[in-house]
């Protein structure tokens, strides 16, 4: 299965973080470790929430 990055969408391999969503608990948001050094917005599929 090929993770992808919640933010900008790139597949990611070793380098990055995944947590549950904070708003619904239900999906994972992905974040590779670039995205994660920027600081760049991400948005739940699920609820549609946006966090840093
Ligand atoms: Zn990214
Ligand atoms: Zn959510």
């Amino acid at each position: 299965m090929v993770l992808k990055c919640s933010s900008c969408n790139r597949e990611v391999f070793d380098d990055y973080i995944k947590f549950k969503c904070p708003a619904c608990g239900k999906l994972e948001i992905i974040r590779c470790e670039k995205c994660r050094a920027m600081s760049v917005k991400y948005t739940c599929p699920e609820c549609g929430f946006e966090g840093p």
